[in-house]
């Protein structure tokens, strides 16, 4: 019997357990699997409340429906019927205080279409100027890496990265994209620019033109979710795992190694005896986990941001003056505190009962950090003083979820990369069969966790069984 013991039940190292024991039933494996949880629920950073017919997401709300694995997983654990699609409504950026209207054609934040971004009252005529040096400007030359927020100065100027690239990505990571690195990041966007000198025309080519459609029906967005919460994919594969393989409320404390294979050191004593590992635990938890080995220690330097989000229940009337749209992001030249505002309830119509309104707001930026230590109710008072600010709200909320998320968001600072090739190769040296994966590696998306959680997988089986 093979012994393998997987750390960590967020949704990198519960797709691996699952997967592994697919593989163990299908093949018929000599395979004792363990999926060790520090807390007593599995599901990490997924989270799903589901309170008078709303479902409120605290972490995750979506993944994106181009990588296919999250669907797959759906789908393998029967979940398929309970896929939607977002609608796709209008979006927009606030700057300098005013709601604008996301110009036609931006994928990412770089304008495709020269018209709508001709007209946007988002910037200057002198911040167009400067964004049309992208046309002429070499291409960039860079050794090994460097910061999202340089490569687009460079290419469309000041303006255009904080009025609109900033908002739009450094929220994805809810990091600081002059820190960000590029290469770790949007490798695409370098490829791009490389490819075709100009990174507004290389991303005309890239984005496929959209056939214009006759139906009335709000066309379908690009982010899938469960109508019944991401949560119930954790609850399918806790369903799916025999009682024993699940040790909830347990923490590795240490991994060591001992001859060809491994021990992991529990917090009540025990040891459980591994031939392989799969850690799929938060970067900052590995220099203790693995005995302050030099590579691991690096990983003390990696910063994790912390943000909290405010999901508010209203009747529709408490909602005077409606916004034709799905949600802003706000820049951080614009005198708010939060840094992003979903319309819930149009966004995703299946989360919120009818004539009810959902909004879920963002706070806390990298530079704003403490903001996340104020109480729930003055974490909601804040939110509605800016929410005012665009919108006529008249009555207090009937509910509302404040989730905090500290030091949650692992960065990918400049020179990612490297630091994670270090570990794997330091792993392959002298850890064979430990393999490390998770949202502070490989990619944070929900659907880059399960690729991980695969891989790792193929990884174990072809060092036990080949
Ligand atoms: P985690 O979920 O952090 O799981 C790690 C697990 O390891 C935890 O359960 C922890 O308790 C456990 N653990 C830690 N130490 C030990 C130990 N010593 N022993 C045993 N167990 C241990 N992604 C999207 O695709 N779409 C989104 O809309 C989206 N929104 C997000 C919103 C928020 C607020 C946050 C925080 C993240 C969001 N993400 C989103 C990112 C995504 O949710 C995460 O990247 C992903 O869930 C991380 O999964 P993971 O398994 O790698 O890590």
């Amino acid at each position: 019997m093979k012994k393998v013991v997987i750390i960590g039940g967020g949704m990198t190292g519960l797709s691996a357990a699952y997967y592994l024991h697919k593989e163990r039933m299908e093949k018929n494996l000599p395979l004792d699997i363990k999926l060790v949880e520090a807390s007593q629920s599995l599901g990490g950073k997924i989270q799903t409340v589901r309170k008078d017919g709303f479902v409120i997401e605290r972490g995750p709300d979506s993944f994106l429906a181009r990588k296919k694995s999250a669907s797959r997983l759906a789908g393998n654990l029967g979940l398929s019927n309970q896929i939607v699609h977002n609608t796709a409504g209008k979006s927009f950026v606030l700057v300098n205080n005013h709601l604008h209207s996301m110009p036609e054609g931006s994928t990412m934040g770089i304008p495709t279409k020269i018209m709508p971004f001709a007209f946007s009252g988002l910037f200057s005529p002198i911040g167009k100027l400067r964004a049309s040096f992208d046309f002429v400007l070499p291409k960039t030359k860079v050794e090994g890496d460097m910061s999202l927020g340089a490569f687009f100065r460079r290419r469309l100027g000041n303006e255009v990265v904080e009025n609109l690239i900033e908002p739009l990505l450094s929220g994805i990571y809810a990091g600081n994209i002059d820190k960000m690195s590029l290469m770790a990041t949007f490798p695409q966007f370098y490829q791009v620019e490389q490819q075709h000198g100009s990174i507004v025309l290389g991303m005309k080519k890239s984005v496929p033109v959209k056939k214009p459609s006759n139906s009335p029906a709000p066309s379908k967005g690009i982010f899938q979710t469960l109508t019944n919460g991401l949560q119930s994919i954790v609850e399918r594969i806790e369903e799916e795992l025999p009682q024993e393989d699940v040790l909830k409320g347990m923490k590795v404390l240490e991994v060591r190694k001992v001859g060809s294979s491994y021990e992991c050191l529990l917090n009540n004593g025990h040891i459980l005896q591994a031939d392989k590992v799969i850690i799929a635990v938060p970067h900052q938890h590995l220099p203790n986990m693995l005995n302050h080995q030099a590579v691991f220690e690096t990983l003390k330097s990696v910063p994790s941001t912390s943000v909290a989000n405010v999901a508010m229940a209203f009747p529709e009337s408490a909602i005077k003056k409606d916004i034709d749209g799905t949600g802003f992001v706000v820049s951080r030249n614009s005198d708010y505190t939060i840094t992003a505002c979903t319309w819930t309830h149009k966004k995703w119509p299946h989360a919120c009962p009818k004539g009810k309104v959902l909004l879920r707001c963002y706070v806390g930026r990298p530079d704003d950090q403490d903001i996340c230590d104020k109480t729930d109710e003055e974490l909601v008072n804040i939110v509605l003083k800016d929410l005012k600010k665009t919108m006529s709200i008249t009555e207090q909320p009937e509910f509302f979820v404040v989730s905090r998320w500290k030091e949650a968001m692992p960065q990918y600072t400049i020179n990612h990369l490297d630091r994670t090739k270090a570990i794997q190769n330091y792993l392959k040296e002298e850890m064979p069969g430990v393999t490390i994966v998770g949202s502070s590696f490989y990619g944070a998306g929900l659907p880059d966790c399960i690729d991980q959680g695969e891989r790792a997988v193929k990884e174990t089986l072809d060092l036990l069984f080949n």
